[in-house]
């Protein structure tokens, strides 16, 4: 258990005291994961006397992080908090999306209550929906903290922040500002505390030469509708992070919902008996990965859960739910394998990728 003091050593930059990072470089980031991270330090911030009286602080990104901070400090009153986005609005990232999920708790399936709804947070609170809904409802209690806060709290969106400079034990901030108009200003302004919360990027939106590949949290960037009437629609999914295994389930599902598909799993009953094997797997693998080993996770998921999963029905259940006529190729930069080597989709037609690719050739 973490407490102040481990929090604020964990975000500080030793050569820089007051300057501090919320989350960017650690891992498990999510949602719900960047805000519990931006109302621990607001609170050591207190608690361990790092605001001086009357502190200006300069927080740096409005996504979750960001929005979090920024309010839970102005709400405990004595600083004054300035949020820079470099984005026209606030939690740029997750835009309008209808059709991209968040959930507070799944990352932490299989453990219980990972399904439950409500992020529970003290403020900024929110409940599973997609990406538009959340980002909605996170913003109007944002917006009454601000009116709440008043001057204690402004919002500086379109301002690119492009230099932090210590000076004397402040920091002057460097920023280029978009003026309506499109006009570009460059300004700077002095500062106490500076908390850089500006998140890990987003993907590369070029990353297929000629291509403009549309962001995941843009509805456009759900695989499907560009093949409604291909009989045979061929997809190549790269990368295993839990992105690409969600588009990987996307693209081989004939009506994609996400939230059907987190309910049918993590609701299912029985699923619960799989919790000791996949933690075990878990740890196996964290094991590997400290000693600087790879972790084969698809031959460790066959062995100890394949055949619990195939009469738990979640093959079935998947089965029913495929696009038809569907290929899917799926490959990571460590190995290149056939779906079906990683979820038992057996009804689809998986072929290893160099056999896939010179099948679509034909
Ligand atoms: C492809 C993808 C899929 C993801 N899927 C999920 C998911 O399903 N569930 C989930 O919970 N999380 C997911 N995440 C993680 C997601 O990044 C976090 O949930 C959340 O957005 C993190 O919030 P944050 O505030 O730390 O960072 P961000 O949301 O990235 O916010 C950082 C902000 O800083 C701004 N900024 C950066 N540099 C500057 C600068 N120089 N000046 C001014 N502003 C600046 C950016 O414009 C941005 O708005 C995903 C991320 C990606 C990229």
């Amino acid at each position: 258990m973490l407490n102040a003091t481990d929090t604020i050593a964990g975000s500080s930059i030793n050569a820089h005291p007051g300057v501090y990072v919320l989350g960017c470089y650690d891992t498990r980031i999510t949602f719900y994961s960047q805000q519990v991270r931006a109302l621990e330090l607001a609170h050591a911030l207190f608690h361990e006397h790092r605001l001086p009286a009357n502190a200006r602080v300069a927080v740096i990104g409005g996504g979750a992080a960001g929005l979090t901070l920024a309010a839970a400090l102005a709400l405990q009153g004595g600083v004054g908090v300035q949020l820079f986005e470099k984005a026209h609005h606030l939690l740029p990232l997750q835009g309008d999306s209808q059709r991209r999920r968040l959930d507070p708790h799944i990352y932490d399936w299989p453990n219980p209550d990972a399904d439950h709804e409500r992020a529970e947070l003290p403020l900024l609170d929110w409940r599973s929906g997609s990406a538009i809904d959340v980002r909605r409802a996170v913003l109007r209690e944002f917006s009454e903290i601000q009116m709440a806060a008043e001057d204690r709290l402004s919002v500086r969106t379109r301002h690119l922040i492009t230099a932090i400079t210590p000076q004397a034990g402040r920091f002057i901030v460097s920023f280029e500002r978009e003026a309506d108009g499109g006009a570009r200003e460059v300004a700077s302004q002095e500062f106490d505390i500076v908390v850089l919360a500006i998140g890990f990027g987003i993907e590369n939106p070029f990353a297929l030469p000629g291509t403009d590949t549309p962001s995941y949290w843009r509805d456009a960037g759900v695989p499907g509708a560009e093949i409604a009437g291909n009989a045979r629609p061929t997809f190549l999914v790269s990368g295993n992070g839990d992105g690409g295994l969600i588009d990987l389930i996307a693209a081989a599902s004939s009506t994609f919902r996400h939230d059907d598909i987190v309910r049918g799993i993590a609701q299912r009953q029985g699923v619960q008996a799989l919790r000791g094997p996949l933690l075990a797997i878990d740890a196996q693998a964290l094991a590997a990965e400290s000693m600087g080993q790879g972790f084969d996770f698809v031959t460790a998921y066959e062995n100890a859960i394949g055949v619990e999963v195939e009469n738990l029905g979640l093959v079935d259940q998947m089965r029913g739910q495929m696009r038809v006529g569907v290929q899917l190729f799926f490959s990571n930069a460590r190995e290149r394998t056939s779906i079906d080597q990683n979820i038992p989709l057996k009804s689809s037609r998986c072929l290893p990728l160099e056999e896939g690719l010179r099948t679509a050739g034909r």
